[in-house]
């Protein structure tokens, strides 16, 4: 087991990856403690991980609720040695027609919320701990209607960086996971879930015809790599953004839309 004794905190681990990344921690000996908002899928995810997780109702933008989230961490958890930073909205944000209101929820969520988990998550962290944020090929693919989404996405990169120089002193690694499309409920969130059926799948085809592997990837393969990061095999990884895509961003003339 990769992670026996070792205590981590997931956010946004009641759906999609998060929820794959805490299935297998507990597989590999962890403590897992999950948050969310929504009661519901919080009491299912904990039902469904056992008595190796504990979930948390928090929102990373709320001050309070961040305060009794880590208030209850401390008391339940001791100390933690991993942080995943997974928690995140997808929105379109197409540029003209963009409502202040929508831009700043996303980030607010998607970078904001990162960085405040991570700022109050430090104190309780370990020496030799690792930080794990999830990142995206937006920061890389100039996807039209994405300005928002893609900012946070590169922001958390850049971040990363930063929080991995304030925290070498205390051999804590901070990394970033960054996926590609992944077969989650983000996509079916919001306005898109309206979308025909028809619609949505000509999307999913579409998507699947730009990777080269000429697939989307399965939450587990993402928690994978997040096993990779928070253990002891990736112990000298450091500041990296790897890259879970299929080759999306790496060798997008290898995909599928692109063979005679
Ligand atoms: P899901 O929609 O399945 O999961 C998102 C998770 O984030 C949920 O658990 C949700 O909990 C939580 N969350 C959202 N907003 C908040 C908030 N304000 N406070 C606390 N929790 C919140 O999507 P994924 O698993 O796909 O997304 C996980 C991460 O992966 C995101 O950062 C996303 O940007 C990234 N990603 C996903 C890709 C994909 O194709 N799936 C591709 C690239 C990146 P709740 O429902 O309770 O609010």
């Amino acid at each position: 087991m990769k992670l026996s004794g070792k205590k981590a905190l997931i956010t946004g681990g009641n759906s999609g990856i998060g929820l794959a990344t805490a299935k297998l921690f507990v597989e590999q000996g962890a403590q897992v403690a999950i948050t969310g908002r929504d009661q519901k899928t919080l009491d299912e995810a904990a039902a469904l991980l056992g008595p190796g997780a504990r979930a948390y109702r928090a929102d990373v933008t709320n001050r309070e609720e961040r305060k009794q989230l880590f208030e209850a961490l401390a008391k339940d958890f001791g100390k933690l040695d991993i942080v995943f930073a997974n928690a995140g909205i997808s929105g379109s944000t197409p540029t003209g027609s963009t409502d202040e209101a929508v831009f700043e929820n996303i980030i607010n969520i998607n970078l904001n919320g990162v960085f405040f988990t991570i700022n109050a998550a430090a104190p309780l962290l370990n020496d030799g701990g690792s930080i794990i944020i999830n990142g995206s090929v937006h920061n890389y693919l100039g996807a039209p209607g994405y300005a928002a989404y893609a900012a946070t996405k590169g922001g958390v990169v850049s971040m990363a960086r930063a929080i991995a120089g304030d925290l070498a002193p205390r051999n804590i690694r901070v990394n970033v996971v960054a996926p590609g499309a992944t077969k989650t409920p983000i996509w079916t969130r919001g306005a898109s879930s309206s979308a025909p059926d028809e619609a949505r799948q000509k999307r999913v085809a579409a998507i699947a015809a730009g990777i080269p592997l000429g697939r989307w990837g399965e939450p587990e393969e993402l928690a994978k790599a997040a096993l990779f990061l928070a253990s002891d095999d990736s112990s000298y990884v450091n500041a990296v953004e790897l890259m879970v895509d299929g080759g999306a961003t790496g060798a997008p003339f290898g995909a599928p839309m692109f063979r005679q």
